[in-house]
């Protein structure tokens, strides 16, 4: 089967490797229809990340389920899953927990297209194998686009959780986006509003990207001084600059979710923040729990996911489009079941 590849920085190459099989009863095997870029692809490909080539890219889609082991219960042949972009038992004590991130029964960051726990190929492949089908796969509800959902698997769903759950403990939340990354921030801002936001205001020297915020419900001029203006901040920006102000943008009470990564240590305004009892979260969201709010939220139109992915490309297309300096992309590939 066909399996795409980061070979070198920079460059993309399809490549032909073994078709993967059922390694176990708890497994499935699924083929990829929409397969989306995630905002930390093209550091991938670039080689300006921690993870050097070659390895297998992708880690957003949604697939159709080809074959399911004798222990699977909630998916069969031909049912359209989003696969999270994490590799979870769903078992172990940090599974149970809530904290399928931190999965002990696999290597630490196990995961799909990112060289970091073993190698468990990557979401634009022909063929993916899924070692805990009921753990990890969320199935489609019928009607929802593929496409509109192709994210859910990270950004989409990252977003969401990212922007609502300090939302959800603030009344009438006066919010701040930072944007910088492809997809994240204009995402944020929508999820943000989806989630009942009071205002939403959203910073980003880029103009295509203000003009999606825009669009998509936020003020794009909150003006120079942000200083303690905030209750929410969601960070989806890698510029150090940026996160710092939009941490020293909190106002007391405040919680910021940072989502955009930084492989760096940039420097945190802690004295600036401590006076205020302010909160942060960082790191990597656990998306599986939250999948099926977000198919909500899609398939009633109160997000619309398809503004940040425009660009729908072939899978003899995607070597070159994937490399653009695009928002998102999306690869398709024709059903077989
Ligand atoms: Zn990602
Ligand atoms: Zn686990």
């Amino acid at each position: 089967m066909q399996e795409l590849i980061v070979r070198d920085p920079g460059h993309l190459a399809w490549v032909e490797v073994p078709t993967p099989r059922l390694t176990s009863p708890r497994s499935a095997l699924v083929r990829p229809i929409a397969s989306a870029s995630c905002d930390l692809d093209r550091r991938l490909i670039a080689g300006l990340t921690p993870f050097k080539p070659p390895f297998a890219l992708g880690h957003e889609c949604v697939a159709e389920v080809l074959e399911v082991g004798a222990d699977v219960r909630s998916v069969k042949r031909g049912d359209l899953v989003s696969v999270p972009w994490k590799i979870a038992c769903g078992e172990c004590r940090q599974c149970l927990a809530g904290r399928a991130t931190a999965c002990t029964t696999v290597p630490r960051h196990a995961a799909y297209g990112v060289p970091a726990g073993g190698n468990w190929g990557g979401l634009f492949a022909e063929v993916v194998q899924v070692p805990f089908a009921d753990a990890m796969l969320v199935t489609l509800p019928p009607g929802l686009n593929p496409l509109a959902v192709a994210s859910a698997s990270d950004n989409l769903t990252d977003a969401w959780v990212a922007a609502s759950t300090p939302i959800a403990t603030r009344q009438d939340a006066r919010v701040l986006v930072v944007g910088g990354t492809e997809s994240l921030g204009v995402l944020a801002v929508q999820m943000a509003v989806a989630a009942g936001a009071g205002s939403v205001d959203y910073l980003d020297d880029n103009d295509y990207r203000r003009d999606l915020a825009r669009r998509s419900g936020a003020n794009i001029e909150p003006g120079q001084v942000l200083d303690e203006r905030y209750d929410v901040v969601v960070s989806a920006t890698r510029d150090p600059h940026a996160l710092h102000r939009g941490l020293l943008a909190l106002a007391p009470g405040g919680h910021c979710s940072c989502i955009g990564i930084i492989f760096d240590d940039p420097k945190i305004p802690l004295f600036g923040l401590y006076m205020r009892g302010v909160t942060l979260s960082v790191g990597a969201c656990n998306v599986r729990p939250h999948i099926r709010k977000v198919f909500d939220l899609v398939g009633s139109g109160r997000c619309d996911p398809l503004m940040v992915s425009p660009t729908v490309v072939s899978c003899d297309e995607a070597t070159d489009a994937l490399v653009q300096p695009l928002a998102k992309c999306i690869v398709v590939r024709e059903r077989i079941t």
